[in-house]
């Protein structure tokens, strides 16, 4: 059975590179039938964050994934977080066996002994390994060492004893074979705390194991864990699962790896889910990080995504995050369906106090109205709409001297009374099309035409020189507002 995991330490938000990772576990799963479950990593306590796991969950759930098994809802392989798996005790029995068989050890030695030892390494141009500290002793001795620090009052850590010759392989999902020599990972590392807690390298296999995962899919940034996790699994005599490492993502215009100091760019999916970005728009783009469907199509649902997913499509080539385009898929995602966005964008003018919550209930068509026609279908998120309609239907903005000369120029006089007139004549049923005849019907008697003409007029009505389509506006437009407005302009 394919069993896959998603595994959140709560250190913060979730990151657009966790999502992929979840989105991408829960189409593995979901496309081959298997379970996708979500393992809280919290053993790191002191970078933990309060709400960091409801916050990730809440947000998962916002782009429209579900899970199997989880610490809300716990399956037959629980607790579901590492620090309740810690505290009933989980782990230590896989400890005890790795000591017991000579393959793990406790290690006293202090921190400053290390940092001595890295420095020699470094002068003497060495890459930086753990030095052993009991070579040449038999277990016995070892033993009795342990003793002689433990009087002193000294704390160990358990170092997993690394076999230095051995080369670690495996066949990853996406980046094909790989091999690293033990020697890579630095020599002998710690798999338990003094505190008692597991690391994450070891607590992951004993986890990935008991909880039955089939194959882990996860970052690039961990392909180096992925010897350690190996050597603990077959030093346990378990099997190994199958390893696939998503490619990296990069800033689409630095061309370095995604940082969290890239401030032009957002890279929390609540970040876009505040500015009013759809939970299908985000999977859309995430979903094409790093994964490539057959064909040129670039729009996909969650739904389209699980029938086509293909692990041999994931690429090895690094991931452009291009906001850009993240932008343009979000529009076509509003566009495709704008009834449904509707109440969304009409929430963005409460929350900007443009709309009083009773308006948005009683006015609710007007103020469709006046979103589609101020161009909606031009905005990349729903937050943009508050600038979009603020002027001049919520506002009018200041005349400035450009504004003045048209209005104040012999045509600009001219047409201005004309407008001024024709418009206080006509109803308040007024129709696009009635408006247009009687701008045209003005040009004929002016002869009048082109900037001219309908410069003066927008400006007298919406104190603006360029927007939308005047007719429509005229439309939607409340007619003694702008009476009133072409009142304080003739004074
Ligand atoms: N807790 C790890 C992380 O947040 C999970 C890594 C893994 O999937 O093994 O990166």
């Amino acid at each position: 059975e394919i069993r896959v995991r998603y595994a959140p330490s709560p250190t913060g938000h979730l990151h657009i590179g966790n999502a992929r990772t979840a989105i991408f576990n829960w189409l593995f799963a979901r496309h081959y039938n298997g379970k996708f479950i979500i393992r809280i990593e919290d053993t790191d306590t002191a970078r933990n964050i309060a709400d960091g796991e409801k916050s990730q969950l809440d947000n998962l759930a916002w782009l429209g994934l579900d899970w199997d098994e989880s610490p809300e809802n716990p399956g037959e392989y629980g607790p579901y977080r590492q620090s309740e798996r810690n505290e009933q005790g989980l782990y230590q029995p896989f400890i005890d066996e790795l000591l017991a068989k000579g393959l793990a050890y406790k290690s006293y030695k202090t921190t400053e002994t290390i940092a001595a030892e890295r420095e020699a390494q470094q002068a003497a141009k060495q890459a930086p390994h753990y030095v052993y500290e009991y070579e040449g002793l038999t277990s016995e001795e070892r033993e009795a060492k342990y003793a002689e620090f433990e009087a002193q009052g000294l704390k160990a850590v358990v170092r997993f004893r690394v076999p230095e010759e051995k080369v670690y392989a495996w066949d990853d999902i996406v980046k094909g074979h790989i091999e690293i020599g033990a020697k890579e990972v630095g020599g002998d590392w710690v798999i338990q705390k003094t505190d008692g807690m597991p690391t994450y390298n070891f607590a992951v296999v004993v986890d990935d194991h008991l909880m039955k995962i089939s194959h882990v899919l996860r970052g690039d940034d961990h392909v180096s864990n992925t010897p350690k996790q190996i050597m603990i699994f077959e030093a346990l005599g378990w099997n190994v699962p199958k390893f696939g490492h998503m490619a990296l993502i990069i800033n689409g215009e630095t061309g370095k790896k995604l940082s969290k100091r890239d401030e032009n760019l957002l890279q929390f999916v609540e970040q876009y889910h505040e500015l009013g970005y759809q939970p299908q728009a985000m999977v859309n783009f995430i979903g094409l990080l790093g994964w490539s469907p057959k064909g040129e199509d670039e729009i996909f649902s969650l739904e389209s995504f699980k029938q086509m997913f293909d692990e041999t499509r994931l690429s090895k080539a690094n991931a452009k995050f291009d906001q850009k385009k993240l932008e343009w898929i979000n529009n076509q995602w509003m566009r495709r369906d704008l009834d449904q966005v509707m109440p969304q964008l009409i929430q963005e003018l409460v929350n900007a106090n443009l709309v009083s919550e009773a308006d948005a209930e009683t006015k609710k068509d007007w103020l469709a109205e006046v979103i589609k026609v101020a161009g909606v279908e031009g905005i990349s998120y729903t937050r943009e709409v508050v600038a979009l309609v603020r002027q001049p239907f919520f506002e009018l903005g200041d005349m400035t001297d450009e504004m003045v000369d048209y209005l104040t120029s012999d045509d600009g006089r001219k047409v201005f009374s004309a407008w001024e007139s024709a418009y206080t004549a006509l109803p308040e049923s007024a129709t696009a099309e009635d408006y247009m005849n009687t701008i045209r019907s003005i040009q004929n008697t002016l002869e009048i035409k082109g900037r001219n003409l309908w410069n003066p007029i927008r400006i007298a009505t919406t104190h603006e020189i360029q927007g939308p389509n005047l007719p429509e506006m005229l439309v939607v437009m409340d007619k003694k507002t702008i009476l009133s407005t072409m009142a304080d302009i003739k004074a």
